[in-house]
């Protein structure tokens, strides 16, 4: 995908209230102004990446691009599960990630537990290949440490020039 790594941040909304957080992977929803501005070859299917609330630390992440329930699924969604405990949740503030590599294509599973057993072992392979060098200098990339980051922008780009662009210094 000629478009990864992918960068784009917005506000953290609620979801469709699947009960995510009830199986103990809460994913936080995008709004439908970021996931509008995904390119075209970014397919569905479950991505890992590099994650941040507000100006706080950045984290390993899986997102989940699918198609979305609530509008008879001809709409997309973007859900992140932020590889993280967090004490609290964070509606409402700004989500940075950048998209680094794809997992696998969407699936339904016969049960539960073999979802939630897809799930952790997408969790697995996303901290093993995040540790790569090429993947991990993502992490320090100025897109998470823009003190301006609370306004939401998006960009594919692997050049840290565009970077300084989007993050409009
Ligand atoms: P919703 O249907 O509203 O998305 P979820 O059950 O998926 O509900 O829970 C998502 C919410 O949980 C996020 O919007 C966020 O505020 C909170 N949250 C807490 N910890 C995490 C985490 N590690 N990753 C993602 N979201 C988290
Ligand atoms: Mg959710």
């Amino acid at each position: 995908m000629k478009s990864l790594p992918y960068f784009c941040r917005g506000e953290v909304v609620r979801g469709f209230g699947r009960g995510s957080k009830e199986l103990g992977i809460p994913t936080a929803n995008f709004p439908d102004s970021v996931v509008d501005n995904l390119p075209a070859d970014i397919s569905t299917g479950i991505y890992y990446g590099w994650a941040c609330i507000g100006n706080g630390d950045v984290y390993k992440m899986v997102m989940s691009i699918g198609w979305n329930p609530y509008y008879k699924n001809t709409k997309k969604s973007m859900e992140t599960h932020v590889i993280h405990k967090f004490k609290e949740d964070f509606y409402g503030q700004t989500l940075s990630v950048v998209l680094v590599g794809y997992i696998r294509s969407e699936k339904s599973f016969p049960s539960l537990e073999d979802l939630i057993a897809a799930i952790n072992s997408d969790i697995e392979e996303a901290k093993v290949k995040l540790e790569l060098p090429e993947h991990i200098k993502l992490k320090e990339d100025n897109f998470f440490t823009s003190t301006t980051n609370s306004s939401p922008v998006s960009s594919s780009s692997a050049a840290s020039t565009s970077q300084s662009i989007i993050n409009g210094h």
